[in-house]
């Protein structure tokens, strides 16, 4: 499992791509603007599928040009489905400064928490991490957790963007991922990489809350 992580777009988006270099296949976490540079990397690998650990436009602006390239099919969570065709609901449309109403078509399937995906020689297993956004998902591969903006190194999501809950973040976070092993790689939506051990030690959001 090779791991490839893309800062992508005015946001600096991780965007990554999961490499399976015995079979040639990949996956793409998340769909940021200018995705140059990921096409680019993934050109070597068979896409199997674009998972969306949500759908504000810093990480689905560049998912109809991803789609293009790749042809894999999107996945999603129910919540948010609606939002990849609404530049309100995604936020496009609240910073126009930054590249104006993003839309895409809708995803061609939806994500429920404990789903467990096969796909690309990877099992994928498939949380619901709300509380960000309501359709949040965390990704866990091996020991390896895709976290989107629910978690970051040292800090959490913001909760004041619509359908965000700071309560709910906070149960996510608590219940689900901080429920993973200690040692399990965190790979965040905006930042550098950090482990659930680490965060629990050094994150103040998540150390006022571990009991
Ligand atoms: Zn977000
Ligand atoms: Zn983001």
């Amino acid at each position: 499992m090779n791991i490839h992580t893309f800062q992508l777009g005015p946001l600096q988006t991780n965007c990554y791509i999961i490499a399976n270099s015995e079979t040639k296949e990949a996956l793409i976490i998340d769909a940021g603007m200018s995705p140059g540079e990921l096409l680019d990397a993934a050109g070597p690998y068979t896409v199997k599928a674009v998972l969306l650990t949500h759908a504000h436009f810093d990480h689905m602006g560049g998912l109809e040009q991803i789609r293009n390239k790749v042809k894999a099919p999107v996945y999603i969570h129910p919540n948010e489905q609606e939002w990849l065709g609404n530049a309100d609901l995604n936020g496009s449309s609240r910073w126009p400064m930054i590249g104006g109403a993003m839309t895409a078509q809708p995803a061609e399937h939806e994500l429920h928490d404990e789903d467990v995906l096969e796909l690309a020689g990877f099992t994928i297993r498939v949380m619901e991490t709300p509380g960000h956004s309501p359709g949040s998902l965390s990704f866990l591969i091996e020991d390896h957790v895709f976290s989107g903006d629910a978690l970051f190194n040292r800090s959490i999501g913001r909760t004041d963007l619509p359908g965000g809950n700071y309560e709910q973040l906070i149960t996510s976070i608590h219940d689900k991922l901080m429920e993973l092993p200690d040692e399990t790689s965190v790979h965040p939506g905006h930042g550098p990489a950090t482990t659930i051990g680490e965060e629990k030690l050094y994150n103040p959001f998540v150390s006022g809350i571990m009991g």
